[in-house]
């Protein structure tokens, strides 16, 4: 068995904190110059260009991509030989989100769901664990903005409603988030499981890089088609208008029960902020 102390764990969810709200990915950076090469709105390209210009600032300068540095959203891939010594795991993620947002100049955007007094240091952190193989520690911080999170639904379809309902939930549901999400976006989309299954399987397809296929052809065709669908809206960067309203749509899916089809709608804006660490 192998041991890890927690404040490593704290350490590196700080520094993540501060990565994740300071450099945006490469595969963000290119999905960016793609859409620059189909956008044919003057105003379109315009959003574009200077979504390019504020990552790069943002990188050189260590300075927030977007002002709202969201909610930190923190997988664990915990494995099942790894021994945790030196504290407790949830308050040692809590501990790197307070340092991260506070020694990174990060906003802090926690409150109080009714008074709205603000929590003070961005915690709690919103925490998802999965026991896996091995001994090692995966850690994946992943800032989620207001905007785009409000943008997101979980439906219980008939099973009779097959593909084409969840194509038609999808492409309506885009369609009403219009410019709220901070388009363009990465649409993603959770099938499968139950309610709260479906929820979290939208949200880590997310983390898949954009521009990557699916593992599964069947889904890879479905994104193609959906993004398709998506692009012709016409809502566009910012939702100003023109071609570019989605990056890309990742699905995620696992079997459900035989009376149920959830599907899930998780979207997330242009500042698509992730960074993972190994231990
Ligand atoms: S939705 Fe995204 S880009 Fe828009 S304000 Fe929120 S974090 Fe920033």
């Amino acid at each position: 068995m192998r041991e890890l102390d927690t404040s490593l764990i704290s350490d590196t969810v700080a520094r993540l904190c501060m990565e994740a709200n300071y450099e945006l990915g490469r595969d963000m950076l290119e999905a960016i110059d793609r859409a620059l090469d189909r956008e044919e709105s003057p105003t379109g390209r315009s959003i574009l260009e200077q979504l390019k210009e504020n990552a790069a600032i943002a990188r050189s300068e260590s300075a927030p991509i977007c002002q709202d540095t969201g909610l930190a959203v923190i997988f664990l891939e915990i494995g099942q030989e790894l021994v945790l010594v030196g504290g407790d795991l949830e308050e040692a993620v809590n501990a790197g989100v307070r340092r991260g947002y506070e020694e990174g100049y990060l906003r802090k955007s926690t409150c109080h769901p009714f008074t709205r007094a603000n929590c003070g240091d961005n915690t709690p952190a919103i925490i998802h664990c999965r026991l896996v193989p091995g001994d090692g520690l995966k850690i994946v911080v992943a800032p989620k903005g207001g905007g785009s999170e409000n943008m997101s639904k979980v439906v219980m379809l008939k099973p009779a409603d097959g593909i084409a309902g969840v194509k038609q939930q999808v492409v309506e549901w885009v369609r009403q988030a219009g410019g709220n999400p901070c388009p363009p976006t990465t649409v993603g989309v959770g099938i499968g499981g139950n309610f709260e299954r479906s929820a979290i399987l939208a949200k880590e397809a997310l983390l898949r890089e954009v521009g990557t296929p699916n593992p599964d052809p069947e889904l890879q065709v479905l994104e193609e088609e959906l993004l398709a669908e998506i692009n012709r809206l016409g809502i566009g960067p910012q939702g100003l208008g023109g071609r570019i309203t989605s990056f890309a749509v990742h699905i995620k899916m696992q079997p459900c029960h035989i009376a149920s089809l959830p599907v899930a709608i998780n979207i997330q804006c242009h500042a698509a902020r992730h960074k993972e660490a190994i231990l």
